[in-house]
């Protein structure tokens, strides 16, 4: 009894194609598998090979020189299954076959089918599965195909094949589509619906042909126009392949049924056109299905790298693999043809190629079972198409169908014997993977590319990067590099800046603190000014009350006197009255008295009485005025009392102002400029003071230029003089010429003063003087010459005059300014000498000027200087001489010169009498500019006779004997030694010059 090799590991009925597969897997197979299989492979045996049990087949022979070698290449061995279907009897044959007895018995629980040859004689047949006339659709699939499928889905190629004669349910079992019951569809059906389960539409492609071999044809049946296409075997690899035929992809069931519609449509249009029937053609359904392996373990890469070393694949690649099988279905013509075409009125041609194929693969089958060396594999087209399904690596199983009716014996047993037969064909198994090198390829092209890409983006943008970094290095050292040099530039500025600020602290410093010592000497002087002016204020106060308050006194004692005057009056005329009352009352009485009155009596009578009336008129009078006088003397008390009230009112107002002015003061205080000007003031008193102390010395200097100059005093008093001098310079410096000018048209007659002061004692010194006309000091002193009434600021004005008219030009400006006749003007007005003194010293000045001589004359200079010796001050007269001496230098100058030729214009304005008087003067200063003068007049032969008549000639003569300085008294001599006048007059008096 033959048993099937896989019922010792599966349980009947329910075999998983996939354990087979997996134990059949090259990679998975363990020796004790392979010691199962060979095991099987001796159990199963076929009765036609009983008797060669103990040779191998060469299959077996190919296996165990694959295993001994190692290689995986072979393949596993994987025998052709063999199922058996019986056909339930049709209508016909329930009829026909009523006769007879069960010519098939099938036991399907032992797989096994026993034939009746008769009565008493049956033959027992093993097959893989044994399938009744009831085993429905889907168990024949899941026995016959499903395990088949499975394997084509794990990479091996696959073929199912149905065997039979015709009518007995090839077509039935394989391609019926179970349109109109689900559970009628067939093996096609049923394998692309779990090959379209196991596939993705992505990855996977699954396409189909669907051909058609007859008469050693083949015809595309999706393109029936194909009808002769041929099949090229790969000589390497043995792979069959038929170029040109349509290949259908199929995405879904319905697609697939569609194109087997379309076969079934084109396999009948094709018979009918050739006369035959379907029962002749074989169809052929090939599937072919391209399934990628998604994640191949590292393990088998591995494995797999061995085989492909050259390969380096780097760790995130792996290699795609692909597995590439192929589905043979195929329904084989009605195998009864083959013992049968030649009896059917077929020709033999047709016959010929009719069963040429099924006959070349019953013989190829035979081959393989027999393990015979020789298969004919090429003699038809159907052997070559089958070429992997038998003998080759694909895991084939074989359906036989069979018809229950005893009259169809013959075929029913060579189908079995058929059957028996192809379960003895050993094929080799092998899985139909590869790799995708390709796929791999490309995908690693396009990782290069995208890599290339990316590296030179990547590149670029670190190129960028690096020249923007450069250039923001380059500009950040510029920036830097300048910062530097600012920072440096603003180091330097800030030191400068500094060192200035601290001179500018150090000079205000030292400012502050002069004038803040100034300030405190003012300060000081204010108060002490303000003492005193409070206590003149007191005083004048004081004695205005005792003042008004005498006057008060004597008008009362006056009215008092009047009042008494009058009341003695009105008492005397009242006892007048009484007197005449009395001699009236007498009159009367004696009148009474006597009786008749006498004409004579009352003629006295009347008189009287008149003389009465008038007195009472007058007493009347007298008492009326002496009311009049009593309101008076009332009225005037009150009235004294009422300017009493005013002039104490108006002392409290002084009072107020007065303090309101200090108040006043106090405030102006912060005016240091005026407060600066009292300084410098108060220096220049103390000047003067100093001056008036030296100028009894001072005085008996001859020939000083200059009223107020210094250059003749002691040495000591000249440094000390010098010292303030340089003090009040260093203050003009610090207050300015121009400020303490304009001092001079102060409000503040003070100020007036003590800055007409400061400029006179500036304009002492010779640098100073053109500075002084500069600024317009000169204009400003001849201004206040003229206008001022204060006696102290013109005589400092003369005398700042006379100091500028020392310089020649000033000489010039001044009498361009009118000077001389301010001067003059003020020269017959002033009676102090000292003013007296400083007008004639400027004007002395000016007479030593040989160009304004003129001018000085007509603009009453020389009358004025000689309207000045009224002053008999002998400061005043030497003065008045010293400019006559320069006057008349200037005239003999000029003469000398060739361009005077008149007589002395001294001579004409009267001045020879005075000169001569004063020339024996005992003030020595005086003495000697007048002797100079008529030296000089003398000079002059036309002044001459004047000379002599005025009386100057005795006065030449002493000169020339008595002067004491040399020079003077040779001149004089000399002189009266040339004049022809001189000369006449002292021989005249017999005192001829010798
Ligand atoms: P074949 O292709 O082998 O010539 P068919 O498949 O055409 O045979 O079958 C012949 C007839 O038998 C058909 O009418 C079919 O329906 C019927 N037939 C075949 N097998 C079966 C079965 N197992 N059950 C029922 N009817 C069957
Ligand atoms: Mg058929």
């Amino acid at each position: 009894m033959a048993l099937s090799p896989y019922r010792s590991s599966v349980p009947a009925g329910s075999l998983r194609s996939s354990t087979v597969v997996r134990l059949e897997r090259p990679l998975s197979m363990g020796s004790a598998t392979k010691q199962a299989a060979a095991a099987a492979a001796a159990v199963v045996t076929p009765p036609s090979r009983s008797k060669s049990t103990s040779s191998m087949s060469p299959q077996a022979r190919r296996s165990s020189s694959a295993a001994r070698s190692g290689k995986d290449d072979s393949g596993v061995s994987g025998r052709v299954r063999v199922a058996v279907r019986l056909r339930p009897r049709n209508s016909d044959e329930l009829i026909a076959d009523a006769d007879f007895g069960d010519y098939v018995e099938l036991m399907p629980e032992l797989k096994r089918l026993k034939l009746r040859k008769n009565n008493w004689d049956s033959e027992t047949f093993q097959f893989d599965e044994v399938l009744t006339e009831t085993a429905s659709q889907k168990r024949v699939y899941e026995v016959v195909a499903k395990p088949v499928v499975e394997s084509v889905l794990e990479g091996y190629n696959g073929t199912v094949m149905a065997y039979g004669q015709t009518g007995t349910g090839k077509t039935f079992t394989l391609g019926r589509l179970g349109e109109e019951d689900t559970a009628d569809r067939g093996i096609m059906v049923r394998a692309m619906e779990d090959i379209l389960a196991d596939t993705s539409a992505d990855q996977d492609a699954v396409t189909v042909s669907y051909l058609q071999l007859y008469m050693e044809t083949v015809q595309d049946l999706l393109a029936p126009e194909k009808d002769n296409i041929s099949i090229v075997e790969d000589p390497k690899t043995g792979d069959v392949s038929l170029p040109g035929v349509t290949l259908c992809e199929v995405r879904d069931q319905r697609s697939f049924l569609e194109l087997l519609q379309i076969g079934e449509a084109n396999r009948f249009a094709a018979n009918t056109k050739l006369n035959t029937e379907s029962s002749r053609s074989h169809a052929i359904l090939l599937v072919n299905v391209k399934k990628t392996v998604k994640a191949k373990q590292d393990r088998e890469l591995v494995v797999l790298n061995e085989n492909v070393s050259n390969i380096q694949l780097s760790k995130g690649h792996r290699i795609p693999t692909i597995r590439r099988s192929k589905l043979l279905i195929v329904d084989l013509a009605g195998s009864e043809r083959v013992d049968k075409s030649g009896s059917e009125g077929h020709t033999l041609e047709e016959a010929k190629y009719i069963n040429l194929s099924l006959t070349a693969l019953g013989k190829c089958i035979n081959a393989l079972a027999e393990n015979s060396p020789h298969v004919p594999i090429r003699d038809s087209k159907l052997t070559r198409l089958l070429r992997d399904s038998f003998g080759g690596t694909a895991r084939t199983s074989l359906i036989i169908t069979i018809g229950p009716s005893p009259q169809h014996r013959g075929e029913t047993t060579s189908t079995i014997l058929f059957g028996q037969r192809a379960m003895k064909v050993e094929n080799m198994v092998k899985l139909r993977e590869e790799f995708d090198y390709k796929s791999l390829c490309r995908k690693l092209e396009t990782d290069l590319d995208r890599l290339v890409a990316e590296n030179e983006r990547q590149s670029q943008a670190v190129f960028d990067a690096e020249e923007e970094m450069e250039a923001k290095i380059q500009e950040a050292q510029r920036s830097v590099t300048e910062a530097e040099k600012k920072l440096a530039t603003t180091l330097e500025e800030m030191a400068a800046e500094r060192f200035r600020f601290q001179k500018e602290h150090a000079e205000t410093v030292h400012k502050l603190e002069q004038e803040r010592s100034l300030r405190e000497k003012l300060e000081k002087e204010l108060k002490e000014n303000t003492q005193t002016l409070h206590v003149q204020k007191e005083k004048q106060m004081q004695s205005e009350r005792a003042r008004h308050q005498k006057e008060l006194d004597d008008r009362k004692q006056r009215h008092q006197q009047e009042v008494m005057e009058l009341t003695k009056r009105l008492e005397v005329e009242r006892s007048q009255r009484d007197v005449l009352e009395r001699k009236l009352q007498e009159v009367e009485h004696l009148v009474k008295q006597k009786g008749k009155s006498e004409l004579g009596g009352q003629e006295q009578i009347l008189l009287l009485t008149s003389q009465c009336k008038e007195q009472s008129h007058m007493r009347e009078k007298a008492e009326k005025e002496l009311q009049d006088l009593r309101s008076k003397t009332a009225l005037t008390t009150k009235e004294l009392k009422e300017e009493n009230a005013n002039l104490r009112d108006d002392v409290k107002s002084l009072s107020h102002d007065l303090e309101e002015q200090l108040k006043h003061k106090k405030t102006l205080e912060h005016e240091v400029k005026t407060l600066k000007q009292q300084l410098l003031q108060l220096s220049f008193e103390a000047d003067e003071t100093r001056k008036s102390l030296d100028r009894e010395p001072a005085r008996t200097s001859i020939g000083s230029d200059s009223p107020l100059m210094n250059s003749h005093k002691p040495i000591h008093m000249r440094e000390s003089l010098n010292g303030q001098r340089a003090t009040i310079a260093k203050l003009f410096e610090q207050v300015g010429l121009q400020k303490i000018l304009s001092l001079l048209d102060s409000e503040d007659m003070d100020v007036r003063v003590h800055a007409v002061k400061v400029v006179a004692n500036l304009a002492a010194e010779e640098a100073n003087q053109e500075k002084i006309v500069e600024a317009g000091g000169l204009e400003s002193l001849l201004a206040l010459l003229q206008s001022s009434e204060d006696e102290t600021i013109r005589r400092v004005a003369a005398g700042a005059v006379a100091n500028l008219a020392m310089n020649e030009t000033n000489q010039e400006l001044i009498m361009v300014q009118g000077g001389i006749r301010l001067l003059a003007r003020t020269a017959n007005e002033a009676e102090d000498p000292q003013t007296l003194r400083m007008v004639a010293g400027a004007i002395a000045n000016l007479c030593g000027n040989d160009k304004l001589q003129g001018k000085l004359r007509e603009e009453g200079g020389i009358k004025a200087l000689l309207g000045m010796v009224r002053s008999r001050h002998p400061d005043v007269l030497a003065q008045i001489a010293r400019g006559l001496a320069n006057f008349a230098k200037c005239e003999s100058r000029g003469v000398a010169q060739g361009h005077r030729k008149e007589r002395s214009l001294l001579i004409d304005d009267g001045a020879l009498p005075w000169i001569v008087s004063n020339a024996s003067s005992e003030a020595s200063p005086i003495r000697r500019h007048i002797e100079l003068a008529l030296c000089h007049l003398a000079q002059h032969e036309v002044n001459a006779k004047d000379l002599v008549a005025a009386g100057a000639l005795w006065e030449l003569v002493r000169i020339s004997k008595e002067c004491s300085r040399e020079d003077i008294r040779s001149l004089a001599k000399r002189t009266l030694g040339a004049s022809p006048v001189f000369q006449s007059e002292l021989r005249k008096m017999h005192l001829a010059h010798d």
